[in-house]
């Protein structure tokens, strides 16, 4: 057994009753309903998946496949920017259209962030919910491209204080891309101040990740100071080929900003490419005005060129320079779902050989639906923040199930593989982690950066959010090729004391729940 804190393994019976460990003893001898023969595997506490985007498909897979299939128990949804409420009365469709490229299977509806909670569905997973930040702006002031007037800007702390006070966990912010780029760091202080008064905290994909990833990252830091905030900066990376490298550097700037006393952590998915929506990799001014304004404008040969002399000047938005377009592949295009696993450099040899023709063709027959996955960065930097044992980790992904309609496309295979990844190939193969420290950065870490209340550690009285895996076997099987698999190794998996992974086959039990922040932490 691997208890989260970072403890080396010990054997022990681990005795379960009504959701919560009973007790933690060396040779249970009372009478057990059920039991689970688990000599010779880990039993660890359930993972933690701190950086998700679950929102966009736990109402159409509540059973969390994908998720509980790598042992995740918990989850923290609504990243970057992008939740999928508040939903208010006349901007429902704006919302839907926005989220297309991520969420295009989700139904939207009006909806408050409380009444949001409220009606979530039963789902395999604990959730937690963050509010984000591009979401709050469109609610707001749609795409426009300016700093939000003083009503508006009230409007969005009304917002904000009203997810936070059903529970919500924090804000989240994705600074790369419209709307949120808009914002200057005047409008994120301002909330900032709305997330101290209520003792939230901020989650943020900060302004860029590549050239600028220094400045990003000072600006993250400086709002953690000025607002004295628990920050997470999610999915730390150095994107772009000009910024292989540069992961110590990155590491060592959040290192000494920790000991300041600022209260920062991270997380990473253990992969070298990243995936967004296509639109995304476009100078920030393509997407002024909405999906239907850059549809149109997309189709003008001057805006092409601009784009190309653009992207050779600075690289691609907030990723960086690239070797070449072999390292742009299409993940999912609702509307032309034949290109799914080519790669831009393809589609452009099939059409005019011009890859800006070829994004831009993409995203007009997509009408800006279409979502990428990018090799953007460096294995020995994944590497070099892997190793970090202050660093989470977290999926980026968001839960699917390989039948249905979620099991479509070619999506980043984080989705399937993340933390067996970490257990398999980083920590047993590679031997860049001990075992401990890798299930710490999984369960007890995040727990207490998220105040979790009585989860993440194997401890009695916590809540019984378990997993058995094989450490011998324990691989990830998911690739960029074939990215719907299950991993290998994981056993058993409980939630809240109920079985929901049982010999590596789900049992269809629902039994998350909707986990809120309150004065003593989050539970
Ligand atoms: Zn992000």
């Amino acid at each position: 057994m691997v208890d989260g804190t970072g403890a080396p393994p010990y054997a022990a019976d681990v005795v379960v009753r009504d959701g919560r460990i009973l007790a933690i003893e060396p040779a249970y001898t009372g009478v057990a309903r059920r039991s689970v023969d688990a000599r010779g595997k880990i039993v660890a506490p359930g993972f933690i998946d701190i950086k998700t985007h679950s929102d966009w498909t736990l109402p159409v897979v509540p059973t969390a496949d994908s998720k509980v299939g790598q042992g995740v128990t918990t989850e923290v949804i609504g990243h970057c920017g992008y939740s999928v409420a508040p939903a208010l009365p006349g901007r429902v469709d704006l919302l839907r259209d926005y989220l297309a490229p991520s969420a295009p299977w989700l139904p939207f509806r009006e909806t408050t962030f409380a009444e949001y909670l409220e009606t979530f569905p039963r789902t395999s997973v604990n959730t937690i919910m963050l509010v984000g930040h591009n979401t709050l702006r469109l609610m707001t002031m749609g795409m426009d491209r300016r700093a939000p007037k003083p009503d508006e800007l009230t409007s969005m702390q009304r917002l904000l204080d009203e997810a936070l006070d059903a529970g919500a966990l924090g804000l989240s912010s994705g600074l790369f891309t419209a709307p949120g780029s808009y914002a200057e760091a005047e409008e994120m202080v301002t909330l900032g101040r709305v997330l101290r008064r209520q003792g939230a905290s901020y989650a943020t994909h900060v302004r860029n990740e590549a050239d600028r990833v220094f400045e990003a990252v000072d600006e993250a830091l400086a709002l953690a100071e000025a607002c004295d905030l628990h920050v997470q900066i999610v999915h730390l990376k150095a994107s772009g080929c000009d910024n292989w490298g540069q992961a110590q550097r990155l590491l060592a700037v959040i290192d000494a900003a920790r000991r300041r006393g600022l209260e920062i952590d991270c997380d990473q998915y253990p992969y070298a490419a990243a995936s967004n929506p296509l639109r995304n990799l476009l100078p920030l001014w393509v997407q002024d005005g909405g999906d239907a304004a850059m549809v149109d404008r997309l189709k003008a040969p001057a805006t092409r060129a601009r784009i190309r002399t653009d992207i050779a000047a600075h690289g691609l938005n907030s990723f960086g320079r690239i070797p070449s377009w072999d390292a742009v592949r299409i993940a999912i295009s609702p509307r032309q779902p034949e290109d799914a696993g080519k790669t831009i450099a393809e589609i452009a040899d099939d059409g005019s050989g011009d890859p800006i023709d070829a994004v831009c063709d993409c995203l007009i027959a997509d009408r800006g639906a279409t979502r990428i996955v990018i090799a953007s960065m460096s294995e020995e930097d994944v590497r070099e923040i892997l190793r970090s044992p202050t660093v989470f980790v977290g999926s980026d992904g968001f839960a699917l199930s390989p039948s249905g309609i979620t099991g479509t496309g070619r999506p980043h295979p984080r989705i399937y593989g993340t933390f067996p990844r970490v257990l398999g190939h980083y920590t047993r193969d590679l031997g860049l982690l001990t075992l401990p420290t890798a299930i710490r950065k999984m369960t007890g870490g995040p727990a207490a950066a998220l105040r979790l209340i009585h989860r993440g550690l194997i401890r009695e009285n916590y809540w019984a959010d378990l997993v058995v895996f094989d450490p011998t076997t324990i691989i990830d099987r998911a690739t960029y090729d074939d990215p719907h698999q299950f991993p290998i190794g994981i056993e058993t998996v409980v939630v809240n004391g109920v079985v929901v992974v049982d010999a590596g086959t789900h049992t269809g039990a629902r039994p998350g729940n909707v986990l809120r922040r309150t004065s003593r932490g989050v539970g």
